[in-house]
């Protein structure tokens, strides 16, 4: 990538087009969410040097929703045996909604950890790893590919969603049926509803999407290996039912959340975050794709593109 300072002009460039994009929709199946300001906007971009671009609203909290899977998964990864990981989430796409519970059904096992069946599998994986402490260590965990050690949930959310996560329940419940549940429903929801309601800046995401794009935590405490593996299923799930548009389009790995949080990684280059209320029918923000997809081709971004 050019350096930082070069790409300057282009992110404001972008940041302007983007601006004036005002299609999609504030969440409101979380009714919380619903209250949020649709006109918040930010971007953040920090090279694997550590030099960041900062524009907007980057100092808004904000909460993680779907972008928590990833720090799930990796936690899982990092700590949990592999073979029963491996038999309770696989690494397909699905092709289908976040929250879609018909393949589930059909077969028998979530497809991947980025939709919320393979979530909230692999969230009661980590309460048998961590048991009564489960919800500090894993945030601990968070804490430690973010770079912060004072994560907080917000707790309007989170109750928000534990009294409204119907479908989420009934997802838990077919997991359960299928014996892919070791701890009670609630319990695992309430934990899986934590880390969604974790809050941060898109500041945050970018430092942890550069920590992402190094494969490797500055404590040293996270397994480069896992860094990889979800790099790998953020690459083909990260986007649910537009992943194969946003590798062909943008060309590198991404986790969107209905929050409108947008987490992007370039690998070795630099971590890119994005935040703006309004998300589309695939739960991602308009905005945050068309800053990509902008990045992605005048800073010549794509995995795939040739080097200039
Ligand atoms: N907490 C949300 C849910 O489980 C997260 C979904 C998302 O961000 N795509 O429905």
């Amino acid at each position: 990538m050019m350096a930082l300072a070069q790409i300057e002009t282009i992110v404001d460039g972008v940041f302007e087009r983007a601006r004036a994009v005002t299609t999609g929709h504030v969440t409101t199946y979380i009714p919380e969410l619903a209250h949020v300001d649709p006109n918040l906007f930010a971007v953040s971009i920090c090279d694997v040097s550590g030099a960041e671009i900062n524009r907007g609203d980057f100092e808004y909290l904000f909460t993680m929703q779907s972008i928590s899977k990833v720090l799930s998964y990796a936690c899982a990864l990092d700590v949990c045996d592999r073979s029963r990981l491996d038999e309770r989430v696989g690494v397909e796409a699905t092709g289908e909604e976040f929250d879609s519970i018909i393949k589930l059904d059909r077969h028998k096992r979530p497809f991947n950890p980025m939709v919320n069946a393979g979530a909230i599998a692999v969230t009661d994986l980590l309460m048998t790893q961590y048991g009564s402490r489960a919800l500090p260590e894993t945030l601990a965990f968070f804490g430690r590919l973010i770079g912060r050690a004072d994560l907080a949930i917000d707790e309007d959310v989170h109750r928000s969603e534990l009294r409204t996560g119907e479908r989420n329940r009934a997802i838990a419940h077919l997991l359960k049926n299928f014996g892919l549940l070791d701890h009670p429903v609630e319990d695992v929801l309430s934990l899986y509803f934590a880390h969604c309601a974790v809050q941060l800046t898109t500041r945050d995401l970018a430092r942890l999407g550069a920590t992402l794009a190094t494969r490797s935590c500055p404590s040293g405490m996270v397994r480069h290996s896992t860094l990889r593996d979800v790099l790998s299923v953020m690459l083909t799930c990260g986007m649910y039912n537009y992943a194969g548009q946003w590798v062909f389009e943008v060309g590198y790995p991404a986790k969107s959340g209905v929050s409108g949080g947008l987490l992007s990684v370039v690998p070795d280059r630099a971590g890119i975050g994005v935040f703006s209320p309004r998300v589309d029918d695939k739960g991602s923000s308009p905005r945050g794709v068309l800053v990509n997809r902008m990045l992605s081709e005048q800073a010549n971004l794509h995995l795939f593109a040739c080097a200039q």
